[in-house]
């Protein structure tokens, strides 16, 4: 870990066919820059070094969620099945509350335990939500089904997206917030891969 504010951070480069320079930091601390194929390595380097601070200051909070989880301790894998078990009755019922409300169909709905995400809804309607949701205050769960739900009807994140949110969460931006706040620190809880 670099200690001087000027100094380079460590970061790996991932190109791909990208046209924008983006910054990442992964779930267990590591600083990945995703840059277009072409881009010079002197360009991707300033932007990183621009951007210390940012990175410095994300690491820490992931260091420390990384250090709560593990006070909070590791989920095992009969843990892991019983909050899936609890869980799934009342993401059905509440997906139905919500689809009702939004007018929209759905599919299947899976329950999954995983680092990658919180919820997802594929283009036949099928959906899929974290079994950590069992361990968030059920605002927040709420918030996962209808941003899901509404993909739906917006299969993005536009303006109009948060629109059909906002509608029936008008308070969605602090459940959102709470999610990013402490929901590494939560998926931080699962058995490494
Ligand atoms: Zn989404």
């Amino acid at each position: 870990m670099p200690q001087a504010v000027t100094e380079l951070p460590e970061y790996t480069l991932v190109r791909s066919r990208r046209r924008t320079l983006a910054l990442e930091i992964t779930p267990s601390g590591q600083v990945i820059a995703r840059a277009p194929l072409k881009m010079s390595r002197a360009r991707i380097q300033a932007f990183v070094l621009e951007k210390t601070g940012w990175i410095q200051a994300h690491l820490a909070r992931v260091r420390r969620q990384n250090q709560q989880a593990a006070q909070a301790g590791k989920l095992t894998k009969e843990e892991l099945s019983n909050l899936r078990r609890a869980l799934e009755p009342v993401i059905r019922e509440r997906v139905h509350f919500f689809a009702k409300a939004l007018g929209v169909s759905y599919g299947k709905i899976t329950l999954r335990c995983q680092r990658a995400r919180w919820g997802s809804c594929s283009a036949s309607g099928n959906l899929s939500f974290n079994c950590l949701l069992a361990l968030a205050p059920p605002e927040v769960r709420d918030y996962v089904v209808v941003h899901e739900l509404c993909h739906r009807k917006q299969m993005n994140h536009s303006p109009a997206f948060w629109r059909e949110v906002a509608a029936l969460l008008p308070d969605y931006p602090a459940r959102r917030e709470w999610l990013k706040k402490n929901g590494p620190t939560l998926l931080a809880r699962l058995i490494d891969e």
